[in-house]
């Protein structure tokens, strides 16, 4: 694993969707596993990879009025951006762009960039406007996500920042969200997952778990 700034010599021209959302997430993350080539597993990825097994195999059902089309391929000349929609479903002349998600609604944006992703590449492949997608959770749970002129324009920033990331190599720095550290995959990789001990630091407490970014804050005053 590098911590510094990575030099590619064929960037690829498009952006995975399923990269949007690591970006929207967190942009060191994005860096890590798009330029890198990084790949940890925890809970969460093992849980979103068993879910996605039946739908990954693609095929057309049928749910009451609507159709579904599994595991579609889109993708914007526009945007650069390209990739799977777990389900595109027709309902009443309509489509939209639908994702399993397990658990139950998140507290982060990144999976609704990625699904407003999906829907404007979808949009550029049928020549429409899709007002809205909808996530389905495993707890039976759904929550419809209207693309807003908000969403649209943060998806696009997004997409734009992929493609600077990927042309300047950059590594950006820690995140400043606890909690976003908490439940990445990549934690063991972007920080000191060991007890640390420097008697005297202020920022040293007995059994805690400290980062990189806990570290540098603590020992240089967050400069
Ligand atoms: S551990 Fe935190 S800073 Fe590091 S890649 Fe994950 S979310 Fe980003």
């Amino acid at each position: 694993m590098s911590t510094m700034a990575t030099t590619i010599v064929h960037a690829p021209e498009y952006i995975p969707l399923s990269m949007l959302n690591a970006l929207a997430y967190c942009p060191r993350r994005f860096v890590y596993e798009f330029v890198q080539g990084e790949m940890l597993y925890n809970e969460h990825v093992v849980e979103g990879t068993l879910l996605h097994q039946g739908i990954d195999l693609g095929g057309t059902a049928w749910v009451g009025a609507a159709v579904q089309e599994r595991r579609v391929y889109v993708w914007s000349e526009r945007l650069k951006l390209a990739g799977f929609c777990d389900v595109v479903e027709e309902r009443d002349g309509v489509q939209y762009p639908v994702e399993y998600k397990k658990g139950r609604p998140g507290k982060w944006q990144s999976d609704h960039v990625q699904l407003c992703g999906q829907a404007l590449c979808l949009e550029e492949r049928l020549g429409v406007t899709i007002a809205a997608g909808l996530f389905l959770f495993a707890a039976r749970r759904r929550e419809v996500v209207p693309f807003t002129p908000e969403l649209r324009a943060e998806t696009e920033r997004v997409a734009a920042e992929a493609q600077r990331l990927v042309a300047s190599g950059e590594l950006p720095p820690h995140l400043e969200q606890q909690a976003k550290c908490r439940d990445c995959s990549l934690k063991p990789l972007c920080c000191r997952m060991k007890y640390e001990n420097w008697r005297g630091g202020a920022w040293w407490q007995p059994g805690r778990m400290t980062c990189n970014a806990d570290r540098d804050r603590a020992v240089h005053g967050g400069r």
